[in-house]
C-alpha cells in the first residue's frame, strides 16, 4: 500500500489516495491470514482513472462474467472476482500471497481474449444470472482492450 491518504479506514481501499494513481493497474490491497493459517490476498484490478471515467453498467457486467469465468483457467484458488461499486474496476480475491506482476500477467491473458471475444457470454441465461438481459459485449471488449494497451504501455503498477 504505497499511495495512502493518511487516514485509517477499516476498508483497505478507502485508505488509497485515488487522486495519486494512474489507471489501469493491479494493486495488492491486502493479505490476510485466517485462523488456520491460510493466506488470502486481495487485489484491485483498476480499469478507469478514478473520478475521471467509469464503465457503463452493462459493459462492466459482461466483463465480470467473462473474467470471472476465464481467470479461473489461469489461476488456482480464486475466491472471488467482483465489480467495484464505483464502476472503475474489480476486486480479485485469491488464496495465497500472490504478486501483482503474476496477477497482471494472468489478467492480460484473459483480457487479450476478451478484447476480441466472438463467442457467447457465459452465464447469460435467466437461470444463471440476476439480470441476464443487461449485457454489452462491445463495451466489455472496448474496456478490455483499453486495459491491455494501458498495461503494456505503462506497466501494471498504480
Ligand atoms: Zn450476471
Amino acid at each position: 500500500m504505497k499511495e495512502t491518504n493518511g487516514k485509517n479506514y477499516n476498508v483497505d481501499s478507502f485508505n488509497l489516495d485515488h487522486t495519486k494513481v494512474k489507471a489501469p493497474y493491479v494493486r495488492k490491497a491486502a493479505v490476510k491470514t485466517g485462523p488456520k493459517g491460510d493466506l488470502v490476498s486481495k487485489f484491485d484490478i483498476r480499469f478507469c482513472q478514478p473520478n475521471a471515467e467509469f464503465m457503463p453498467i452493462a459493459g462492466i457486467h459482461t466483463l465480470e462474467h467473462l473474467i470471472a469465468e476465464y481467470i479461473r483457467e489461469e489461476i488456482d484458488g480464486i475466491i472471488d472476482f467482483s465489480p467495484m461499486g464505483c464502476r472503475t474496476g474489480f476486486y480479485l480475491t485469491v488464496f495465497e500471497d500472490l504478486e501483482e506482476s503474476f496477477i497482471a500477467e494472468k489478467m492480460l491473458n484473459v483480457l487479450e481474449k476478451v478484447a476480441v471475444w466472438n463467442k457467447p457470454i457465459p452465464g447469460t441465461d435467466p437461470k444463471e444470472c440476476g439480470n441476464y438481459k443487461e449485457h454489452d459485449l462491445e463495451a466489455a471488449k472496448t474496456w478490455a482492450s483499453k486495459w491491455v494497451s494501458g498495461i503494456k504501455e505503462k506497466g501494471y503498477q498504480c
